[in-house]
Formats: structure tokens, sequence, C-alpha cells
């Protein structure tokens, strides 16, 4: 046998197979996503995700206490109002008293060390349901949408949050987000986390579901990218780079692996987060309640992917999970 045929001998070991990846997964690089509602008591099972649910303020400490224990380090909040009427322009989006608000509020003051990024976006909150403003005929009015997004982060970035993550897909949203924490003081106190390319994808079913996001008519391909997409993909992290992101991030991850590779190499720069969305992790869970794989070898696998494409940091809901396996 010729020398350079012999590959196996440099992962015949359970240690030299994990200085096989160019990097490990870690529990600082999860991110996990949670859901407030505007019930204060709330502990609500959301059947379409296993093991997740929707909480209330007054729950956030019996629900987060035991993660931070185990390691968690951050979350990022998605606010979802049950109770309170929905309007055309979202104004519960930053209600002073609305979940994300004062979720925030709680989590500085409970868990000092966790780091609080916010979604971002008028969907959960808008009586039509759709991501920003709309014109008579159903198209996107941008210059109000980006307007009114660029307010609700700074109003999240005023109450605490250290970063904001606007998922709403509309254009120059970055740039003008970016601006307003420069101009109000927060350029430097809070982060800029752009869902640069995200796509319009069959995997947010159970998520809609958790924050009652559905839009009311049509659907989202105007403004989130077509899944083949994947120049206007390149475009859109490119331009998030130019108006000033933080973080770029890709969503959904496992079916957008060349992305993920795509946006390593466009912004090697700047850290890379993926969204391992709703509909992935619940359909691993239903492949593993069919008997296809064990669930914790493909949450790694599927994690794992990720990192080898490229990204730094993954918001997964098997957060809690990753947590207690990477404690063992
Ligand atoms: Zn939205």
């Amino acid at each position: 046998m010729d020398i350079s045929s012999i590959l196996q001998g440099g992962y015949q070991h359970p240690l030299s197979r994990s200085w096989q990846a160019r990097r490990q997964l870690t529990k600082g690089m999860l991110m996990y996503p949670i859901f407030i509602t505007d019930v204060p008591d709330a502990n609500v099972e959301i059947k379409s995700l296993p093991g997740q649910r929707r909480w209330g303020v007054n729950r956030i400490e019996e629900f987060l206490a035991p993660l931070v224990k185990k390691g968690l380090s951050s979350v990022i909040l998605f606010g979802v109002p049950v109770n309170a009427v929905k309007d055309g322009r979202g104004t519960l989006a930053d209600d002073p008293n609305g979940p994300v608000i004062l979720a925030i509020k709680k989590i500085r003051e409970l868990f000092p060390s966790i780091y609080i990024a916010c979604d971002v976006c008028l969907c959960e909150y808008t009586d039509h349901g759709h991501c920003g403003y709309l014109n008579a005929d159903g198209t996107i009015h941008t210059e109000p949408s980006v307007a009114r997004i660029a307010e609700v982060a700074l109003n999240y970035a005023k109450a605490g949050a250290h970063c904001v993550a606007p998922s709403d897909m509309m254009d120059g949203r970055i740039k003008s987000i970016k601006r307003s924490l420069i101009d109000a003081g927060y350029g430097n106190r809070c982060t800029l986390m752009s869902y640069s390319a995200k796509f319009a994808s069959a995997l947010y079913g159970p998520f809609r579901d958790a924050a009652g996001s559905a839009p009311a008519f049509g659907d989202r391909k105007c403004y989130q990218l077509p899944p083949t997409a994947k120049g206007l993909a390149r475009r859109a992290i490119q331009r998030d780079v130019g108006e000033g992101a933080d973080i770029i991030m890709v969503k959904p991850a496992l079916p957008y692996l060349d992305i993920i590779a795509d946006a390593a190499e466009l912004a090697s720069d700047h850290p890379l987060a993926c969204y391992q969305v709703s509909g992935e992790f619940a359909t691993i869970h239903a492949g593993a309640a069919a008997g296809i794989y064990d669930l914790r070898t493909m949450a790694f696998e599927s994690v794992e992917s990720m990192l080898r494409a490229g990204a730094t940091l993954v918001l997964t809901y098997f957060t809690p999970d990753f947590l207690d396996w990477l404690s063992e």
C-alpha cells in the first residue's frame, strides 16, 4: 500500500478524531431562542416544538435559572402578544409594558451574565402579520417600514439589549438601525446582528405557531429570499457588511450550508451566525421518534455541519440539550 493511501492512522483515537474539526462546538457558541408572552404567569407548551414553551415574564427566573447553572450564555427573545390588540404599525413591538422590553429588564436584573439579543420584526405585532408596512396594493412600503424597525431596535437597546437582530428583510434597515443606534449614543453599546440571508423557507411552520406570526394574507416572498437565490444571498451579505452589521446570519441553516460557506468567505472578518430554525428542530425530533436515528447523534451532526461550513454562532432550540451533552 502506498504511504499516501493511508489516512486512518490520523483518526484512530477519539481525541485525534476531535482534532479533525476546524472548530469545536462550545457552550458559548449557542444562542437560545425563547418565546415571551404578555401573559405574565404563562408557562404554555408549544406542541409543534418539542420541549419548548411560551413563558410569561414572572416565570423567567424558574425557566432560565437551571440553564444558566448549566452554562447558558445567550438568548434571543421573541415577543408573543396573545392578549393585546395588534394594529397596522406594530405598536406592541416596543410597548414599554410589552413582553420584550419587560423581559430584557428582568433578565438583566436576574442574570447579569446572560447576553441578550432581541429579534426585531413587526410580524408578531401587526394585525396583517407582515414584517413591514404595506401599500394599498399589498406591496411593502419600504421607507416607513425601515424607520419603524429602526425605532423598535433602538428601544430594545435602550431597555438593555446587548444585541438587536432584525429579521424583517426590508431593504436598507441595517444602515438605518446602525445610524439610529449611533445617533442615540448606543453605537458602542449594542451589537447589530443581521438576518442577512433569510430564505422564504417551508421550515418556519412551528415558529409561526409558537409566535403567532403567520401572515393574515399573502406570503413573504417579496422580501425573504427565494431558496434558489445563491447570488442574491451573496449580495445581501455583502450589502449588510457594508451597511454596518456586526454579525451576519444565514437562516435556515442545514439546507443552506453552501450559503453559510459563502458568508464565511464574503464576511470573513465577522462572526457568522446561523439559525437552526423551528422546522429543522422539529424534523430532527420527528426522525428520532420514528427510529431513523438517535436524537443526540443527529443534533450534533447537524450543528457540527454548520460549524464546518463556517458558522461561529448557532441559534438553536437544542441549546438546553447541548448544555447537558457538553457537560458530560
Ligand atoms: Zn417578521
